[in-house]
């Protein structure tokens, strides 16, 4: 079974999807796997590495694509990028499945059978599989590395003979994934770190980090599965009023708030922002889903009185060599649940698959897939 790796062509993205280390574990279960040239390059793999591990280069997206059994990718290919995919072949990748109705659509129609990384039940079966969880990882890690480089203060308290400097006071806004790394390296370097979710089960875990847990005179918001369920305005404006003072006090302010398949929720309005001391940082790790601060813009800084709001798009993209890593590590273990004998078998009653699984035999066969294509279908 041929197992092919194209280059990610989406706009910055530098991750790729297969490393020679997991390369070489996939190889080990019978598959032959081949990557197009220069897949790894800009996560400084290079060609050579993947020689040396036994995988084949392939000059072109066409000819790699053109003989392969599967397809393993980091982002949703572009619509050029699905007719190079022969039908019938397994796609495993990011999927975007509640925007990207249009490709998913297309993969259907194509015939590929595409499994969504973002479908993956979050089970502890399937935890080796979570990509979400691997690069909310290095997304939250990094998030406090950006905050860091450009807030005109120390994070640790500093005592010099010039006198004693005062930690930075970090707030964190959603402690999931992304959040608790956010909190746990704002910690490392040493910053006074306080996080709110409206999940209080995270609460011990905030704690475990060394971070104050603040608690807010608001109903819960957990929904199934372990995250948050979709919160009304009415429960947004009063939770932005209640933690308008903690966003004050902080010189650093990281959101990672999301609700699964929605918009991102708004936590700090412009008022909060103008209300922040100057040289202050917000770094919003959901502006690429509609931001949690009001003046976020995607892909851009922008400066308000002198507080710096990051938007960066793609944050796991940017630390690509460890994302890569992981990421490759998931895709790998979530192949390997799907073959038996070195062939693709797939067990439709089991979770897993089942649940993964976005477009099989012509038709897209997740129930939530389908509502969102349903309206583009109709266009
Ligand atoms: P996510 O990216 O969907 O959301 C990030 C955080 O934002 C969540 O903690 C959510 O509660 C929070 N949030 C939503 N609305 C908010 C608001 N208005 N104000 C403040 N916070 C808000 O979630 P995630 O990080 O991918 O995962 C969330 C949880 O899922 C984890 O903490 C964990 O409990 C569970 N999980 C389980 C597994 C597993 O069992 N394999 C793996 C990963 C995550």
């Amino acid at each position: 079974m041929k197992v092919a790796v194209p280059k990610e062509r989406a706009q910055d993205e530098r991750r790729v999807a297969l490393v020679p280390d997991t390369a070489t574990k996939l190889m080990a279960a019978g598959l032959e796997v081949s990557v197009e040239e220069g897949a790894g390059s800009s996560a400084f793999v290079s060609d050579a590495d993947y020689e040396k591990a036994g995988v084949k280069v392939v000059k072109g997206a066409a000819s790699l694509l053109a003989n392969a059994d599967v397809v393993l990718k980091v982002q949703a290919p572009a619509a050029g990028e699905v007719d190079l995919i022969p039908n019938g072949a397994v796609l495993i990748s990011f999927l975007q499945p509640a925007t990207q109705a249009d490709i998913i659509a297309a993969l259907a129609r194509r015939g590929v059978t595409a499994f969504s990384l973002e479908l993956v039940p979050r089970i502890s079966r399937a935890q080796s599989m979570d990509a979400l969880s691997s690069q909310a990882s290095a997304a939250g890690y990094k998030a406090v590395l950006m905050a860091a480089g450009r807030l005109g203060k120390f994070f640790p308290m500093m005592m010099t003979a010039a006198g004693t400097v005062a930690p930075a006071r970090v707030l964190v806004m959603g402690a999931g994934v992304a959040g608790l790394q956010a909190i746990a390296t704002a910690r490392r370097l040493g910053a006074v770190v306080s996080a709110y979710d409206v999940r209080p089960a995270v609460k011990e875990e905030v704690q475990s980090l060394g971070a104050s847990f603040i608690e807010l005179a608001l109903e819960t918001q957990e929904g199934e599965g372990g995250y948050a369920r979709e919160q009304s305005e009415e429960f947004l404006r009063k939770q932005r009023d209640l933690i308008g003072e903690h966003v004050a006090k902080s010189d650093v302010v990281i959101t990672t708030a999301a609700i699964p398949g929605r918009r991102a929720p708004l936590l700090v309005t412009s008022d909060m922002v103008k209300g922040m001391r100057p040289g202050s940082v917000i770094v919003d790790l959901a502006a690429e889903t509609g931001g949690n601060v009001e003046l976020t813009r995607a892909g851009e800084d922008v400066d308000v009185g002198g507080v710096t709001i990051i938007g960066t798009r793609n944050v796991p993209s940017t630390m690509p060599l460890h994302a890569s890593q992981l990421y490759a590590r998931n895709v790998a273990n979530l192949l390997l649940h799907l073959v038996k004998d070195g062939a693709i078998n797939l067990d439709f009653a089991d979770d897993i698959t089942k649940g993964s699984c976005i477009t099989h035999g012509g038709e897209i066969v997740n129930e939530r897939a389908k509502q969102t294509a349903a309206p583009a279908s109709k266009s």
